[in-house]
């Protein structure tokens, strides 16, 4: 059993427009509601009254039922899922909030919930009950209280699956992006997962900034020619709308046009990302993929655009779970794994390569090579070392260290990266790279 999503374009009447928007407002309004009262609540508490603070989704629920007739007279025109999908998005942003606090969640603290503004947070809602239906005709499917939608692509994946009795529907999300309406439905599937693809080879794959990726099979995957004109286009359409006065009918039309451009490119980037790692998952028994530190990288402006652009994150995350599906293994280097900095031929590792550096010349071998090819090899190298390890970064963690001489763990270090000494256990060696220099650790290797 897996949880899936299928996501379908819709093709709604004005109507349904309507109807849809009606909803999200009435989630936003739900939500703005129920942080207004848990922040009046807890400021009475904190005075010292003794008053009930509602946290979760059936406390928020309850205090809202008592209070909607009040509140929003109107709440009959929308389905109670509405209401609730706000409430229930409240409810989770008050637990991350909270569990941020006292240490119980991982990653960088959680700010308290803010209020959604209309026009700024993403117009969403989520239906758990009620009839939720992909038709048979596949063209059309049904929601709550909205009624018969149509679709913009045909729902015959999801449909098929439904048909065979292999899948679940659980919920159905509409949403907005730019002026597309879409249904996403959180889908339980029987998958019949493999126990390998039946191949036998590796491939390292080094995403990349100037191309999509480099494989270790010397392929590179160079970005969509469509996005790069996309990416013109959104610049031009930027400086337009720095020009625009603001509150003017201009800006609005350039602000719909930029919206429509950037989601043209999130969505060739995607299905670039898609296609790539299915052949990837299907055609190769183990990836090897590089650990970014994502959130230290953007901190540097010149980067920041270019890496969102590929989509690293994206790339890996897909090829996790594809990889699974099909049978394969992914192994992610630790994000100290010099890839760029190591010969693929000889492993002599370099101290310093500059990002405008493309291509590695190794002073011991004398191998020159494309950087990212470079990479790729390297990747793909460090998969025999943990080789039956599925998709775990602890384990390329750990063989990497155990099977490099002292020393020789040169980091990775990308601009923005703080690195805290110690954790990877490398500060005495760093010391001894300093002072011999450039040190080739294949011809004299250290201890
Ligand atoms: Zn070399």
């Amino acid at each position: 059993m897996v949880l899936q999503a299928y996501r379908f374009a819709l093709d709604p009447t004005p109507t349904h427009r309507r109807a849809l928007a009606s909803h999200c407002g009435a989630a936003r309004v739900a939500h703005n509601w129920g942080l207004e009262l848990v922040k009046t609540r807890l400021d009475q508490r904190r005075a010292g009254e003794d008053v009930e603070v509602p946290w979760t989704l059936p406390e928020l629920r309850r205090e809202w039922n008592r209070a909607k007739q009040q509140v929003a007279p109107w709440w009959m025109e929308n389905s109670k899922e509405a209401y609730s999908s706000g409430l229930d998005g409240l409810a989770r942003a008050l637990k991350n909030w909270s569990d941020s606090r006292s240490g119980r969640r991982k990653g960088r603290p959680v700010r308290f919930p803010q209020f959604r503004k209309k026009g700024r947070s993403r117009d969403a809602c989520r239906f758990t009950t009620g009839a939720i239906k992909v038709l048979a005709d596949r063209k059309h499917v049904q929601l709550p209280r909205i009624g018969v939608l149509k679709t913009h692509e045909s729902t015959r994946k999801l449909a098929r699956r439904l048909e065979q009795g292999t899948a679940r529907v659980l919920a159905a999300t509409i949403s907005r992006q730019a002026d597309r309406w879409f249904v996403s439905f959180t889908v339980e599937v029987e998958r019949h997962i493999p126990a390998s693809n039946g191949k036998t080879t590796v491939v390292g794959v080094d995403a990349g900034i100037r191309h999509l990726a480099t494989l270790s099979t010397g392929a590179t995957i160079s970005n969509p020619r469509a996005l790069e004109r996309s990416l013109r286009k959104l610049r031009r359409l930027n400086r337009q709308l720095a020009r625009r006065k603001p509150g003017s009918n201009r800006r609005k039309v350039t602000r719909r046009k930029l919206a429509r451009v950037h989601t043209r490119a999130a969505n060739l980037r995607r299905d670039a990302l898609h296609k790539l790692t299915t052949t990837l998952a299907t055609g190769h028994d183990t990836i090897v993929v590089e650990q970014l530190n994502l959130a230290g990288m953007v901190r540097n402006r010149h980067l920041a655009r270019a890496l969102s652009d590929t989509g690293v994150a994206e790339l890996r995350r897909q090829l996790a779970y594809k990889s699974a599906w099909y049978g394969g293994k992914l192994v992610v280097a630790d994000r100290f794994y010099p890839s760029s900095k190591t010969c693929s031929a000889c492993g002599w590792v370099k101290t310093k390569l500059t990002l405008a550096e493309r291509t590695f010349t190794c002073e011991v071998c004398g191998l020159r090579i494309d950087r990212d090819l470079n990479a790729a090899h390297n990747l793909a190298k460090l998969a025999q070392h943990v080789a039956q390890s599925g998709w775990e970064t602890q384990i390329a963690r750990e063989a990497d260290r155990k099977s490099q001489p002292p020393g020789q763990v040169a980091e990775k270090r990308e601009a923005g990266t703080e690195r805290v000494s110690g954790k990877t256990g490398t500060a005495a060696s760093q010391d001894a790279a300093a002072s011999t220099g450039e040190h080739c650790f294949v011809c004299s290797p250290l201890g």
